[in-house]
């Protein structure tokens, strides 16, 4: 989608610090942080993950989880602990329609809200 900024990073069209690229996913930092580390990761191909995650996406969702492993790992909070968040549809305040997931870690994170 030429107009999702997320495709645009991984299109290279925009620039991003990236962390972690796979075959099929890739992770930078976020531009706005909500914590010491702040990585998301997403599909290179563009899903929109309240309507249009087919069967054969599916398969993303492990090499996106071990995207996330390795990135904790990268940035060495695996041991401290870290959280994943996927924002989904309006309630979570998503904004960008592109599936991702949050790294969040580096410090005590306050509870689920
Ligand atoms: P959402 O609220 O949709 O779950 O998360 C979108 C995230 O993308 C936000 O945390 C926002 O800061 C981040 N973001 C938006 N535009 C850009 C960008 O151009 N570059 C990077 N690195 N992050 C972005
Ligand atoms: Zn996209």
């Amino acid at each position: 989608m030429s107009d999702c900024i997320f495709c645009l990073i991984a299109e290279g069209k925009i620039p991003a610090d990236i962390v972690f690229e796979g075959a099929n996913v890739l992770a930078f930092r976020d531009i706005d942080p909500k914590a010491p580390t702040h990585v998301v990761i997403i599909p290179k191909r563009h899903i929109n993950p309240l309507n249009d995650l087919e069967e054969e996406d599916i398969l993303v969702i492990p090499e996106m989880y071990m995207a996330a492993r390795a990135v904790a790992a990268g940035e060495e909070i695996d041991q401290s602990g870290y959280r994943l968040v996927a924002n989904t549809g309006p309630d979570s305040g998503q904004e960008v329609e592109h599936m991702h997931w949050h790294v969040l870690g580096g410090r005590r994170l306050g509870g689920m809200g």
